[in-house]
């Protein structure tokens, strides 16, 4: 199987490595497979019986990739293995009457980044050690991230010492939560770095790309060090395929568990931010899963909903919100031009794309936009109103979600047919316990704590949401043990390239 590009400006049909060690297309296109593969209803009952890592196996088998089949096996085994909290990995738990939970959240990091980066950094690595092999490359490779609390730490656990790769991630300094800083600068593995950014994430990911897009720092790497850069951003093919896995094993599941009859179709309802994991869901349907409607979930950076209900994508002018739901904050969300371009191919996305860049907005044309509509329906749902999500289901059901979660919790209630709903869960609640924290006690989003939980660190609230939701799903053990871990990286920089650049430099030399 060869890769081809939403643009098609790029002639080089990589194979499923290439792909994933390129990353982004020449020309500025994302990879597609050239052909989507299919399942019969029975293989993906079949998926039942396996455990999570032959089902993964299955799938990057079934898409062609250029990696021998015992080799895959290997490398799932070691992605989905003892790092894993629940032997399950992507468990499906019915929560209510019709409304079942895909727990994405099991893994190292406790949020849903790890279900792609636990798995992509293992094929990367190979890739690599497969080209040099073959004399195709030189050098080995140093991913840079810009990261407002998640996928730092999902990155730096998936590279944290694999072969090849080195890991340094930015982040905001002040600007991420008690917990994500010290899952941060806690980080184990000699291949990794962490430094913090003077100024906000904007700020930390502007000075990322202006390093990246330096050639005399590129040349540099090279000469010096016999690297390239890489971003394994979450346009990289390799982060898009591990989620197709998922929704294929969680349909399985759901059959064999009685939440819906063999063939008959669920709906699926996706916290969205840069459309990646709601994609995954779109391929599978696409692959033969009975995946009936898909539900776009997003928060009030709710440029997706709008798009879904109009047919235009416009940025213009429309302000950045935060929320809690961070990780959703999203003015443009890369993994739609995937969509865009099995809907209408890539001479249309070529216009959308161009339109996009020179007036921030684009319109769709009317059969594609029917085609949209066949697909997907989409809600929002405010800050406050995904607290009191959190509060409700709690109460209701015995069941603690993250703001994210709720998110998608509220759009599925409003949204939701005849069909059974499959709710997808992104995070652990306590990788954002401060909001749920304040949704328990019914404190608005923003409201500063009150009383001893004020003077509370990040972790100590976690124990006193076990209080308030005895309930709860108990606190990660990563999560729980940080305060016992050394905190190995304390450097801050300045924004702009030269302090990303300096960190760098200095990471190299120790
Ligand atoms: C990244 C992330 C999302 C958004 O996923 P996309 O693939 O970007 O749509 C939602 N929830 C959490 C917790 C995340 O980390």
């Amino acid at each position: 199987m060869r890769y081809t590009d939403t643009r098609a400006l790029d002639p080089s049909r990589p194979t499923f490595s290439e792909a994933v060690v390129t990353g982004i297309a020449a020309g500025g296109g994302l990879y597609v497979p050239e052909r989507l593969p299919s399942f019969s209803l029975d293989e993906v009952l079949g998926f039942a019986g396996l455990p999570y890592r032959d089902r993964a196996a299955a799938v990057f088998e079934r898409f062609g990739v250029d990696v021998a089949p015992e080799r895959v096996s290997a490398l799932m085994a070691d992605a989905y293995g003892a790092q894993w909290d629940d032997e399950r990995i992507a468990p499906v738990v019915e929560v209510t009457a019709g409304v079942h939970v895909l727990e994405l959240w099991h893994g190292p990091t406790s949020a849903f980044k790890d279900m792609a980066l636990q798995c992509m950094p293992l094929f990367f690595s190979e890739a690599v050690d497969t080209m040099q092999a073959a004399g195709t490359l030189a050098e080995d490779f140093l991913v840079l991230v810009a990261t407002s609390g998640d996928t730092g730490k999902a990155a730096l656990e998936g590279f944290a010492d694999r072969d090849h790769t080195g890991i340094v991630v930015f982040y905001p300094d002040g600007g991420v939560s008690d917990v994500q800083r010290l899952q941060m600068v806690t980080q184990h593995g000699a291949n990794v770095g962490v430094f913090g950014v003077r100024g906000n994430f904007d700020d930390c990911q502007s000075a990322v790309k202006a390093a990246f897009n330096d050639p005399g720092f590129a040349e540099e790497l090279r000469e010096r060090h016999g690297l390239r850069l890489s971003s394994a951003n979450s346009i990289n093919w390799g982060r898009l395929l591990p989620q197709i896995a998922y929704y294929v094993s969680a349909y399985a599941d759901m059959v064999a568990q009685g939440g819906v009859k063999p063939g008959a179709p669920m709906d699926v309802c996706v916290p969205t931010g840069n459309f990646g994991n709601i994609l995954g869901a779109y391929y599978a349907r696409m692959t033969g899963v009975p995946i009936g409607r898909l539900l776009c979930a997003s928060n009030e950076n709710n440029v997706l909903t709008d798009f879904i209900a109009t047919g235009t994508y416009d940025i213009s002018g429309r302000p950045f919100v935060t929320t809690p739901s961070p990780s959703m904050d999203i003015l443009v969300s890369s993994n739609l031009e995937r969509l865009l371009y099995h809907l209408a191919g890539p001479e249309a996305v070529r216009e959308w794309m161009r339109e996009l860049a020179e007036h921030r907005r684009f319109t769709v044309d009317r059969p594609t936009f029917a085609a949209v509509r066949e697909l997907f329906s989409a809600d929002w749902v405010s800050n406050d109103e995904s607290l009191a999500t959190i509060a409700r289901v709690y109460k209701e059901h015995g069941y603690l979600m993250d703001a994210h979660t709720a998110v998608a919790w509220e759009a599925a209630e409003r949204l939701r047919g005849e069909d059974p709903v499959l709710v997808v869960s992104t995070a652990h609640w306590a990788k954002f316990g401060a909001d749920v924290y304040r949704a328990l006690t019914g404190a608005a989003y923003g409201a500063p704590l009150t009383g001893a939980a004020a003077e509370m660190s990040g972790l100590r609230l976690l124990d006193e949401v076990r209080v308030l939701a005895p309930d709860a799903a108990a606190i990660p053990a990563p999560l729980a043990g940080l305060n016992t871990l050394p905190e190995r990286f304390t450097g801050v920089v300045d924004a702009g390239r030269d302090g990303v650049v300096s960190a760098v430099r200095g990471w190299l030399e120790t």
